[in-house]
């Protein structure tokens, strides 16, 4: 099948035009004209070159939302014109005990990236979001509900089940005390869904300039990290927290704010980390942990969970081609949003 995206040509990022060929439908295929595609801030780190060299021309995009356009034979679950979505894996070995507890992401043999990656069975590297269709095989395909606005639902694929994962790890319900550190595209996910779940939610941040917008997706507001004495009044009092800055930085000012068996889960920063304090940890059990995206049966039920909660990410639609605008935007800093590519500005005759 004939298709265009933006591709990155090299390491500097910049995003250019692309036709290209998606596979030939096998038995359990699905097909998807791509709607909108949302833009991560790991996608930008990849075609940067940031984790490692790269396979270019190379189409990022793990946040895909499309239109069936037709199915392999051997496929139950979905039929032409369902509204499908695609997250940040495409396959794996389905057969070790992760696939078999629906947790593809920690596959014992290494699931297959959106873009970027080998593909298991013919070896071509895969190619994202950022293009006009998109072949993936039936189990790493998701249903989108109904009750949710195709246009700002993209974002969940990464953004949200990022968050929606190590809150259902470390069992947020009513009365949990959770923080989330950055108000970003994953942060102010985490936000809604944690209050969403019942807990009372607190962001964290260098200033208290975007209270306001914390408390309006209903977080209690923000604990400055700068501010000393706020600090050490909030010690022992969260049960979880949420840190999304995708940047190397020092968890050691927020670990003390932990209770007893408390646990700071990285979700953003995925390299190195300066030098931590293991003080607070040895005092109180708390724990420093990591967590990736999640599995695909959680990433259905992440979609359910918004369609149910109408929880929508913020999003900013864009055409295709400002996407190189966008990057920029985002290499400045944290955005309390995420860019959401609208595709059908995109045509295979262009
Ligand atoms: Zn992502
Ligand atoms: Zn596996």
């Amino acid at each position: 099948m004939k298709t265009v995206g933006y591709a990155a040509y090299s390491s500097d990022a910049i995003m250019a035009p692309y036709h290209f060929e998606r596979r030939a439908l096998r038995a359990n295929d699905v097909a998807i004209e791509i709607l909108y595609s949302g833009v991560c801030h790991s996608d930008l780190h990849t075609v940067n070159g940031d984790w490692g060299p790269q396979p270019y021309p190379l189409v990022p995009g793990h946040e895909i939302i499309g239109r069936v356009l037709e199915v392999g034979p051997e496929v139950t679950h979905y039929k032409a014109g369902d509204h499908v979505g695609v997250g940040c894996m495409v396959d794996s070995c389905q057969e070790c005990d992760q696939c078999h507890h629906h947790e593809e992401q920690y596959c014992r043999h290494g699931m297959t990236p959106t873009y970027g990656a080998p593909d298991r069975i013919d070896g071509e590297i895969t190619q994202g979001g950022y293009s006009k269709h998109i072949v993936v095989r039936e189990e790493f395909v998701l249903r989108i509900p109904g009750a949710l606005d195709l246009s700002r639902a993209a974002p969940i694929l990464c953004a949200g089940i990022t968050t929606f994962s190590p809150l259902r790890t470390w069992n947020i319900g009513k009365g949990s005390r959770v923080g989330v550190i950055g108000l970003g595209g994953l942060g102010h996910m985490a936000v809604k869904l944690a209050v969403a779940m019942g807990a009372e939610v607190t962001v964290l941040s260098r200033s208290k300039k975007k209270e306001e917008e914390a408390k309006s997706i209903g977080a209690l507001g923000i604990l400055a990290s700068t501010d000393e004495d706020a600090m050490a009044a909030a010690a022992a009092s969260m049960d979880l927290i949420i840190d999304t800055v995708p940047v190397e930085h020092d968890v050691t000012p927020y670990t003390p704010l932990l209770d007893i068996d408390g646990t700071l889960v990285i979700v953003g920063q995925v390299g190195p980390m300066k030098e931590f304090m293991s003080v607070p940890m040895i005092m109180g059990r708390r724990r420093v942990a990591g967590s990736l995206i999640g599995g695909i049966k959680e990433t259905q039920e992440v979609l359910d969970f918004c369609a149910e909660h109408d929880i929508h990410p913020i999003c900013e639609i864009i055409r295709p081609d400002q996407i190189n605008d966008a990057f920029e935007v985002m290499n400045k800093g944290d955005i309390a949003h995420r860019y959401v590519m609208d595709m059908s500005a995109l045509s295979v005759e262009d």
